[in-house]
């Protein structure tokens, strides 16, 4: 089932998201809905905080990328971060590696912006599967960028804040009505505007 993506402006994407301790029928069921959202919006990531769920679940999809390349390796293997798509993780835990690159972004829940944000070029994280399953991940390129950004959304931090003041200051009145329009339910059924490739 597709879910309505939340917009900037609803207070659940400054939550910061709780811990799943059972990984039931729920939770499958939530992550399947998630995946067809994010697919159905042409997104690479939507974060759980981003469908009202302030849970720590988030998936990735990067089969449909072309022009911005990404390895993964799962428990040390290394796997072709297409065919491993869709991604689901779990209650994740990141350690962001020490060299850094600006990198253009858009967010679902923000579909008239993009910003240049400074990421970690590689991840390591660890996280659990659906099937329970602790796993180990290392991550450089546009996925590793994909899991920091949906990471912070777990933690109810949203991409304007990684980006520089001057950025934030020239984006101000934008986001100013993006908040007003959400607050007073206008944009609840309105069509957003499709930022490609967004996370
Ligand atoms: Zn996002």
């Amino acid at each position: 089932m597709r879910l309505r993506i939340l917009q900037y402006g609803s207070p659940v994407l400054r939550s910061k998201g709780q811990r799943i301790e059972k990984i039931d029928d729920r939770i499958r069921r939530l992550a399947a809905d998630m995946i067809e959202t994010m697919r159905a919006a042409n997104g690479v990531g939507l974060a759980a905080q981003q469908i009202g769920e302030p849970i720590q679940l988030t998936v990735v999809d990067v089969s449909q990328i072309e022009d911005r390349p990404s390895t993964l390796k799962l428990n040390g293997r290394e796997v072709d971060p297409k065919t491993a798509s869709p991604l689901v993780f779990i209650n994740p835990e990141i350690v962001l590696g020490t060299e850094t690159s600006l990198g253009v972004e858009g967010c679902l829940s923000f579909p008239e912006i993009t910003g240049e944000i400074e990421r970690s070029q590689t991840v390591h994280a660890r996280a659990q599967t659906l099937d329970g399953s602790m796993v180990e991940i290392e991550a450089s390129g546009l996925l590793a960028r994909a899991l920091q950004h949906e990471v912070d959304h777990l933690n109810g931090i949203l991409f304007i804040d990684r980006m520089s003041s001057a950025a934030k200051a020239a984006l101000a009145s934008k986001l100013k009505r993006m908040q007003k329009e959400t607050e007073r339910g206008i944009r609840k059924n309105r069509r957003p505007l499709e930022t490609e490739h967004a996370l």
